[in-house]
């Protein structure tokens, strides 16, 4: 057999990658981008960094590499013939029905057509990147083919760096159609996902209530708030129609932790800023004793054990518009009154201005601002309609956190507290970034200067105001609202003290 430089075996597989496994990623871009430029790229980016990966695993691997990538040429033959002939594609809710379909369920997918697909354009190949006589070259040759491809890949991602809005809005299907690393990435997320869900929190100290009070605080979670767009901040448009009547409500200068939803929600459940997972308020204060109940309609938090858990599904009975956020504010004033814990915890984690989609995100009388673009290609060249669009999912908010005020004011015998901060903030086009994600270091302040208001009824002493918090202050606040005695509370982070 003749021996076959690395560099052309490499070439020749992420050409067939691209040409075999890719169509329906290509057809899919090109049926809803016609930017000529980017759809050269998505095809120029997937043939190099594919030969990227594949020349680093089989020069540092060897045979192993090359084992490795006759596997992962054997799946990709078996996804997409998957994806064609259903029309779907390789994202996380097919995988996981993958991952729990049993041996006798998979049969009647196995065809001749799908056999000979399989041997034709698996199996064979597969016997030849095994087989065949690789010269892996040098080092140096090694760095020029790798850094070669890399190089080409960042410049024009780089390049492409005005399109992130129509990717952003787009990154379910092309994930899940990029072979092969829709499977790839879309199992590890799984396994990540089943790790922390079954991931043993570390305990805090127990705790205990200083007295039996009745109080009950409603902790909500913002989404992609940001501080610069509301007018309680001094934002020129009115945003805060509402919550700027309601009298006593506190305005906090705050900052989140993190620029991504699981940071940052993690963030405003733990006791300290730590990499560890230590045991969330939620789950804390269920152990204590409290009512703690979790609503959601978002996703990203730490694991949430013993609390009562209602998603969108659970909450919408009796909802006229349940794809919207006020949906979690349906029956609370109910488990609040028929509680009877002492201490009750409603946490809310709210989706309200999750980009890039704003004006999918409100009711149609939110719709202050307008035009509101409905599609991100838009909003690159008309700017204001996506700014538009994002002011009146603040309205929104503005709406809900209302809401939730006049509800908990006409609790009977019970001290009531809202408190609202907001996972991160959002870039809506500033130095041309779009939606959030930049590292927290180097991120711009519009993600991570968010919106944080408290209110406190009668009955609760008043709250003092510092120059800035984060959003660690949330835990050590709450446990005071609740009369919580623990070891882990912090004075320094409590805005009561
Ligand atoms: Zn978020």
């Amino acid at each position: 057999m003749k021996e076959i430089k690395l560099t052309t075996f490499c070439a020749i597989l992420s050409i067939v990658n691209l040409v075999c496994f890719n169509i329906p990623f290509m057809v899919y871009a090109c049926r809803n981008n016609d930017n000529l430029f980017l759809l050269i790229s998505l095809a120029i980016v997937l043939l190099t960094l594919n030969f990227f990966v594949c020349y680093l695993v089989c020069f540092l691997l060897r045979r192993l590499g090359r084992i490795l990538t006759a596997i992962c040429h054997l799946i990709s033959t078996i996804a997409t013939y998957y994806v064609i002939s259903y029309n779907t594609m390789m994202d996380e809710s097919i995988l996981r029905s993958f991952f729990n379909t049993r041996m006798e369920e998979a049969a009647p997918f196995v065809t001749w057509s799908f056999a000979a697909c399989v041997i034709i354009l698996g199996i064979l190949p597969m016997i030849w990147i095994i087989g065949a006589k690789v010269n892996y070259g040098s080092w140096k040759r090694f760095g020029k083919a790798a850094g070669g491809s890399l190089a080409v890949s960042l410049l024009l991602v780089l390049c492409n760096a005005g399109q992130t809005l129509w990717i952003g809005s787009h990154d379910t299907e092309l994930g899940g159609l990029t072979m092969p690393w829709s499977y790839i990435v879309n199992t590890c997320r799984i396994a990540i996902q089943n790790r922390n869900a079954n991931a043993k929190e570390i305990p805090l100290p127990d705790a205990s209530f200083s007295n039996n009070e009745r109080r009950a605080v409603v902790l909500v979670i913002g989404e992609s708030a940001r501080k610069a767009n509301c007018s309680l901040y001094g934002y020129e448009r009115e945003t805060n129609p509402l919550l700027s009547k309601v009298e006593g409500l506190h305005v906090l200068n705050a900052k989140s932790c993190a620029t991504f939803t699981i940071a940052g929600v993690k963030s405003i459940l733990e006791y300290e800023d730590t990499d560890a997972l230590y045991e969330i308020l939620p789950n804390y204060l269920h152990r204590t004793g409290a009512k703690v109940q979790w609503r959601t309609v978002n996703w990203g938090e730490p694991p949430v054990h013993g609390p009562e858990y209602l998603k969108r599904a659970d909450l919408a009975q009796g909802v006229e518009e349940d794809r919207y956020d006020g949906v979690l504010l349906n029956g609370l004033r109910e488990t609040i009154e028929n509680s009877e814990e002492d201490k009750v915890l409603i946490i809310l984690h709210t989706n309200t201005s999750h980009g890039p989609a704003y004006c999918q995100r409100y009711p149609s009388q939110f719709e202050v601002y307008t035009p509101v673009c409905d599609n991100v290609e838009q909003a690159a060249k008309a700017p204001q309609e996506l700014i538009n669009a994002y002011d009146n999912s603040i309205i929104y908010t503005d709406f809900l956190l209302n809401e939730i005020i006049d509800t908990l004011k006409t609790v009977q015998d019970r001290s009531c507290a809202m408190f609202y901060i907001s996972d991160h903030g959002e870039s809506l086009g500033e130095n041309s970034l779009y939606m959030h994600g930049v590292p927290i270091k180097m991120a711009p302040r519009e993600q991570y200067e968010v919106p944080c208001f408290i209110w406190l009824s009668e009955g609760y002493r008043n709250v003092r105001e510092p120059d800035e918090i984060d959003q660690h202050w949330v835990f050590h606040s709450v446990l005071d609202l609740l009369d919580v005695e623990s070891p882990a509370y912090n004075p320094e982070k409590d805005l009561l003290r």
